[in-house]
């Protein structure tokens, strides 16, 4: 089975060699199509996304990315966010699933955030009026809207989950937000098992530091999503372990929340279980998953081992060093 490798920028190298020879341990059979986008290849080559990225992943319709540099307030426009447009990707799945043994505010956490990925603020609609004054335009409309909160409930629904819980700013923004809400309110009764809430962004901040225990599967749109994902991630050890899936109807790309964290790059410093996550969550989309639980038990172990901790987890352990441990549990587990 061949699936895409699309390296990235900054710490994106270390992390994505972590994961592919992680999973070639698993047995999973992969052959790796590799890839190269982001800043590098676009200092190189002119260009950012190159040919061979969309050919690839045309041919393929599953891709691993590791995180790309987005220069802030100039230059080009994110790469995620135009593979996210270009092929419709239109749900962000980002599980937030309580790991390993280290210090963390929050144990035995359980969140599925669903975040709409291809409008918003995100749908790159700015315009300069004067040299003063900005303007950014924020869309939603009702198809975007209404296949991501479906998605959100058939997913509650299909793994026995409590909740969805709908985030907006609907007090605000009462066009914009209120017809998301408004879609949410239609669909969740159609769910009738399934417990509805809804919240407004700024409590639901707030909310989740205080108790995300009440939280099960959370729907949003694309920027709330963006911020309340990496707070979630801090709930439980922070970014080093959260992974996510961008999926549309026939391709989906599986990646880290996180991005190329240019402070640590090459330095093999990079804690690389979030991509690793991001990886299982792929074998599941291919029906591997006898190869993701055996991976995700051994980084359960590993990450019970303050030996193997690395320096985002106050630990000293290496990128490769941390590696080397999870390919030594998977391989006593196959
Ligand atoms: P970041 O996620 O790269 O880093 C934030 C902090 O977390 C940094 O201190 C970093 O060292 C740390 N960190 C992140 N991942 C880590 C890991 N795996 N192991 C250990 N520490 C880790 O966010 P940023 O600094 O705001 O953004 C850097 C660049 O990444 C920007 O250009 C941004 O646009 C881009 N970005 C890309 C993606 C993506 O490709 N999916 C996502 C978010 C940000």
């Amino acid at each position: 089975m061949k699936v895409t490798m699309i390296t990235g920028d900054g710490i994106g190298k270390e992390i994505s060699q972590s994961v592919m020879d992680i999973i070639d341990a698993s047995g999973a059979n992969l052959t790796w199509d590799i890839v190269h986008a982001g800043e590098a290849v676009y200092e190189e080559t002119g260009s950012l996304i190159p040919d061979k990225v969309f050919t690839s992943l045309e041919q393929n319709k599953v891709a691993l990315k590791a995180p790309m540099t987005t220069p802030i307030g100039k230059g080009f426009h994110s790469v995620n966010v135009a593979l996210r447009k270009k092929y419709d990707l239109y749900a962000n799945i980002r599980p937030i699933q309580s790991i390993g043994t280290m210090e963390t505010l929050f144990k035995q956490l359980d969140l599925v955030l669903f975040r709409e990925n291809t409008e918003d603020l995100y749908a790159g609609m700015e315009e300069k009026v004067t040299d003063d004054e900005m303007r950014s335009i924020k869309i939603i409309t009702r198809d975007a809207s209404e296949r991501i909160i479906r998605r959100a409930f058939e997913y509650a629904q299909e793994n026995h989950r409590s909740s969805v819980t709908v985030v907006t700013k609907a007090n605000i923004m009462k066009l914009s937000d209120g017809l998301f809400l408004d879609i949410a309110r239609e669909i969740a009764n159609e769910f009738p098992t399934i417990e509805f809430k809804e919240i407004l962004v700024d409590n639901m901040a707030m909310q989740l530091v205080i108790d995300p225990y009440q939280f099960d599967v959370v729907v949003t749109e694309n920027l709330y999503g963006d911020i309340l994902s990496d707070e979630m991630a801090g709930l439980i050890g922070g970014l080093g372990l959260v992974p996510g899936a961008n999926v549309g109807d026939d391709m989906a790309i599986f990646e880290a929340v996180h991005g190329s964290a240019p402070d640590i790059a090459g330095k093999n410093l990079a804690n690389p279980t979030a991509i690793i996550l991001g990886g299982c969550m792929m074998l599941d989309y291919l029906g591997k998953t006898k190869e993701s639980h055996n991976i995700r038990y051994a980084l359960d172990i590993v990450l019970s081992q303050p030996e193997n901790f690395t320096h985002d987890l106050k630990g000293t352990a290496s990128t490769s060093q941390f590696t080397q441990a999870v390919i030594k549990q998977v391989q006593q587990l196959n």
